[in-house]
């Protein structure tokens, strides 16, 4: 029925522990719902370091990101003991990936304390700068330091991202968070310039919200946001609280986005004391997959893949241990079998 389809190269990276459980399951329910998709299998992670590619990262998996652009990624380990940066970092640092999305909506049907709530916001977080850009030294022995390092350039591109995703998801209010009070500089420009982009965007409403009083807000009244727009480390610290509203990081996707790569992939790590057991909840993965169908312009498709994922939650027989109400539940296989059907 969608002949049409156009191709749609995505670099596959199955990653670790268990990442070829879930990525299997998600390429299956995406290329149901979207047959244009051409996935191209590459390698990254724990493996690759231990035969001796530091970075985790090899060059044929490079050049395929770089000719595709898209990227849909599991879970990658970094080996004990080994000292250099994660895959993770490496990829995130060589194609400056400066914008993470986290959408924060849960799944109907699930118990837990917000689950009457009408929760449905993206953090929009700076990815490169902050204090996680690794300036750091010993001013003496007995004194540390690290460097809060905010640019305009910087912050102008997270902010054109999040209005960006605002307008195209029909959104009608962004809410800047910041510590502008105490650090009057750096997340003083951050501030500055999210309103001075605000002018370019003058159908949504920009409100501010220091990140102390936001994080109290977001477990309070969640309802109230749309978009949160945010520099790294509040980012950091926010998008998780915004996991742990919705039932956790097994729940959770994400988008990494550059200029010209866009890596979309679970929140959750490699979780080895399940993996090769057929349990793991492809969940997170699949709703990364949808993010990736919405960037491609793939909405229809996207709508579909996210009413069909809701639908198995709402009838509920056929969940992973991990969100099954019984605790036992159904395998890995069995649940991509309900999305698949659920999608016909
Ligand atoms: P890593 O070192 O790669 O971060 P981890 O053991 O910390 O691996 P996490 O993904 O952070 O793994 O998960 C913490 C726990 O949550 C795991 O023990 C696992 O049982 C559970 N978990 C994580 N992801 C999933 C999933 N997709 N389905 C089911 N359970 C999960
Ligand atoms: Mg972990």
């Amino acid at each position: 029925s969608h002949a049409q389809d156009h191709r749609v190269p995505v670099v596959l990276i199955s990653g670790d522990g268990i990442g070829p459980e879930v990525a299997d399951a998600a390429t299956s329910v995406l290329s149901a719902t979207f047959k244009g998709f051409e996935w191209i299998e590459a390698e990254a992670g724990a493996a690759l370091m231990e035969r001796g590619v530091a970075s985790g990262v090899p060059k044929a998996t490079l050049d395929e990101i770089e000719r595709t652009g898209l990227v849909l990624k599991g879970p990658l380990a970094t080996p004990i003991g080994h000292g250099g940066k994660s895959a993770n970092v490496t990829l995130r640092k060589l194609y400056e990936l400066y914008g993470n999305v986290r959408p924060i909506k849960p799944m109907p049907g699930l118990g837990g304390p917000f689950a009457d709530r009408d929760i449905n916001f993206v953090v929009v977080r700076e990815n490169v700068e902050d204090l996680y850009a690794g300036i750091e030294h010993m001013q003496t022995p007995d004194v540390a330091q690290c460097l809060k390092l905010i640019t305009r350039k910087g912050s102008e591109k997270i902010a054109r991202l999040a209005f960006a995703l605002a307008r195209a998801e029909h959104r009608t209010s962004l809410c800047a968070v910041t510590k502008a009070n105490i650090m009057k500089l750096t997340e003083g420009l951050f501030k500055d310039v999210v309103e001075t982009t605000a002018r370019e965007f003058p159908e949504l409403d920009l409100d501010h919200m220091l990140v102390d009083n936001c994080a109290q807000q977001m477990v309070m009244r969640p309802e109230q946001f749309e978009v949160i727009v945010t520099t790294n480390m509040n980012g950091d610290i926010l998008s998780d609280l915004g996991a742990g509203l919705i039932g956790g990081l097994g729940l959770t996707p994400s988008a990494n986005v550059g200029d010209d790569v866009a890596i979309f992939e679970a929140v959750h790590g490699s979780a080895p004391d399940i993996a090769g057991r057929n349990v793991a909840n492809p969940t997170a993965l699949i709703r990364s997959g949808i993010m990736m169908l919405r960037h491609i312009g793939e909405g229809g498709a996207a709508q579909r893949l996210e009413r069909a994922l809701e639908d198995v939650y709402r009838a509920g027989t056929a969940l992973t241990p991990d969100v099954a109400y019984d605790g036992i539940g159904v395998s890995t296989d069995a649940f991509r079998d309900a999305v698949l059907e659920a999608l016909e």
